[in-house]
């Protein structure tokens, strides 16, 4: 089995599922007593969250390329972002290192065109939702069409995961605030969720949601598995 590196720490809370559901896909593959190898190196999330704010990418890039390079030389042989918001800098990244890296969206656009879908809501930070890094990837290399909710609804989602789900808090409130969102893109013509923030399925478990959810961080995981096995 390979060696999987995980930049982790934005937040944590995400990573630690990122933890779990490597080691149960690995159990689910591979049976026994099988672990998924891997190395997870922790950034510390105040100063990234801060220059996210600042709009500082070009830091983000160098901060995460040098994350990358730290895993690949503690022997990892593939890297995995886990945030959907930092692959903004996936580039910086890529860049960085010889191994692979496997992007977050790819493994989402993979199962949402296997089930036959063409319009796909799409929930995250305003990063995600807004600029073009992560709906253009899904649009050019999976084509699937996005929508985003209203400016309101964003306002709502970015506001949950930063103030609340990024500190392990997860509130019966909020889970209401965004199934609304999910109804009002099911009623616009979506056809499935993207849960495009990983924290969001601390949140929102399938049967929250009017539409089919496509959970980035547990279709990440088990694509990241697949891979370390197969490639041996
Ligand atoms: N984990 C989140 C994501 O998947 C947001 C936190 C961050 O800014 O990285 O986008």
């Amino acid at each position: 089995m390979k060696t999987i590196g995980v930049i982790g720490g934005m937040s944590w809370e995400s990573s630690a599922e990122y933890y779990k559901l490597l080691n149960r896909h690995a159990k689910a593959r591979l049976g026994g007593h099988h672990n998924a190898r891997s190395l997870m190196l922790t950034v510390d999330f105040a100063p990234v969250e801060a220059l996210q704010r600042a709009g500082d990418w070009s830091a983000l890039g160098e901060q995460m390329a040098d994350a990358a390079r730290r895993l690949e030389r503690g022997g990892a042989d593939l890297v995995m972002l886990a945030t959907n918001t930092m692959h903004r800098v996936y580039e910086s990244i890529e860049q960085a290192i010889e191994v692979p890296f496997l992007h977050i969206a790819d493994p989402t656009g993979e199962a949402l065109r296997a089930a036959g879908i063409e319009r796909v809501g799409l929930l995250g930070t305003r990063y995600t939702m807004e600029q073009t890094f992560y709906t253009g990837r899904l649009r050019e290399r999976h084509g699937l069409d996005t929508l985003v909710p209203d400016e309101a609804g964003r306002a709502y989602v970015h506001r949950i995961i930063y103030d609340e789900l990024c500190h392990g808090k997860i509130t019966d409130d909020s889970r209401e605030v965004y199934q609304r969102v999910i109804e009002d893109l099911a009623a616009r013509g979506a056809q499935a969720v993207i849960l495009g923030c990983t924290e969001i399925t601390l949140l929102i478990k399938p049967e929250d949601s009017v539409l089919p959810v496509f959970d980035t961080t547990a279709l990440h995981a088990q694509a990241a598995v697949e891979w370390a096995v197969e490639v041996k």
